[in-house]
């Protein structure tokens, strides 16, 4: 499709998109007088427009009432957290037992790992993805060296082919399969945040329980984003954040689901007074008594100003409905890959897409590689009031996303890389 065509296919799909209302409910910034094209819902969404009615909510109530908020606020802080099992459980596929809101996702990926990385002698190593996020390397390193094993030893990262950019499913699964009885844990983004492929989560978990290890994901690029199933896909945990897709503010408070056959289980776990029975948690008496639900792995009360954006936001998604955002996603994905497509025609051999084309395998994000150049490429999108992301050590990152880009700010995107590689 010429790039003529590909604008006007946007125009069209625009105009019959069922959720093109809800870029009004969101702020888009400006710069120079000027709305960005923005592109970075997967590195810190966009702020819906109730956010700040959100928290005046309870910067009010904490004015009127101090303490007695606790009680008596319009969503008493006590139980704050307790909005929002039901507005994940669609995004997820969780119970509601099974998820809770809390800490940041770091915090939240190590508190998963005290309760499902058991290492013993022979069955010590966690299994993850070849250029992992950063901060999930440093979190699986010093669990591993916490337990008195060697990090060169017990994880093993699996990478793509030579001359490839994404990994294959059958080396994944196979990987899995060598580790055997020495892996302890499987431990994945569910996204890649670099390359934006899906992992198939639930032949993963298959496969990992097969061997006898545990298997958890963290959610980062795929919570709001592709389509979950965790309670039924019997994934043992997942971690997420909720300021990239789930727009919920720079910082934003993270999640957990935690399988409901652990709930009961007599794993390891560390704990704190929020994760105490909720009948007699004021008692304050010696002895840990648990929640019967994923809300035992809370330690402290509710971070209710972080969590008001949070729920601002979770309402915007109910409105819009996991289905309609989905088939809008795919829609965009197909537009974009054409897009690609033609751009690489156009000019061939100045840049390779790492993110697989299938929509089985990916979500909002497409990572455009630049064998060189690639800086100066984002530079001048940046220029021109296109906001993307730059990763090292040659990848632009794009992520138009449902709820609040339009059909024609793909094909803008494009034609705009089209310029800059022809000039
Ligand atoms: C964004 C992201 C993080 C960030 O961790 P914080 O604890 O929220 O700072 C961690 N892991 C992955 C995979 C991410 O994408």
């Amino acid at each position: 499709m010429n790039l003529t065509a590909l604008q006007e296919q946007a125009i069209q799909l625009d105009e019959f998109d069922p959720l093109a209302d809800f870029r009004e409910q969101f702020h888009i910034p400006v710069i120079n007088g000027k709305e960005v094209r923005y592109y970075t819902g997967n590195s810190l969404g966009l702020m819906p427009k109730t956010t700040p009615d959100y928290l005046m909510e309870v910067t009010n109530d904490w004015a009127r009432l101090g303490v007695e908020g606790h009680f008596y606020a319009k969503h008493p802080w006590l139980s704050y957290h307790e909005i929002f099992p039901p507005l994940l459980a669609p995004l997820l596929g969780s119970l509601e037992s099974e998820t809770v809101v809390m800490n940041q996702l770091t915090v939240n990926l190590h508190l998963m790992m005290v309760s499902f990385y058991r290492p013993t002698a022979k069955r010590f190593k966690i299994l993850c993805e070849g250029r992992a996020f950063s901060s999930d390397q440093y979190a699986m390193e010093s669990q591993v060296r916490f337990h008195g094993f060697d990090p060169e030893k017990a994880i093993v990262e699996v990478f793509p082919r030579e001359g490839e950019s994404v990994i294959r499913k059958e080396d994944l699964l196979e990987s899995i399969r060598q580790q055997g009885d020495t892996l302890a844990l499987v431990l994945l983004g569910g996204v890649n945040f670099y390359t934006g492929q899906l992992f198939d989560m639930q032949e993963i978990t298959r496969v990992g329980h097969e061997v006898g290890a545990l298997v958890g994901f963290d959610l980062a690029h795929a919570a709001g984003n592709v389509p979950l199933e965790l309670h039924d896909w019997e994934v043992d945990f997942a971690t997420w954040c909720s300021y990239k897709y789930l727009n919920s503010g720079p910082g934003g408070v993270s999640g957990v689901f935690i399988h409901k056959k652990h709930h009961l289980s007599d794993l390891p776990r560390f704990n704190g007074w929020w994760g105490y029975r909720k009948e007699d948690r004021f008692q304050m008496g010696k002895g840990f008594i648990p929640i019967e639900t994923a809300e035992a792995w809370q330690l402290s009360n509710a971070p209710v100003l972080s969590m008001a954006a949070h729920h601002a936001s979770l309402d915007v998604f109910q409105r819009a409905g996991m289905e309609r955002l989905h088939a809008k996603r795919e829609q965009m994905t197909y537009l974009m890959i054409d897009g690609l497509t033609e751009l690489k025609r156009l000019h061939p051999g100045k840049f390779e897409v790492f993110t697989p084309d299938s929509t089985q395998e990916r979500g909002c994000q497409t990572s455009i590689y630049f064998s060189s150049g690639g800086r100066s490429v984002f530079n001048e999108l940046e220029q021109a009031g296109f906001i993307t992301d730059w990763r090292e050590p040659g990848v632009v990152r794009v992520a138009p996303v449902p709820l609040y880009n339009r059909f024609k700010e793909v094909a803008d995107l494009v034609t705009q890389l089209d310029s800059i590689l022809s000039s």
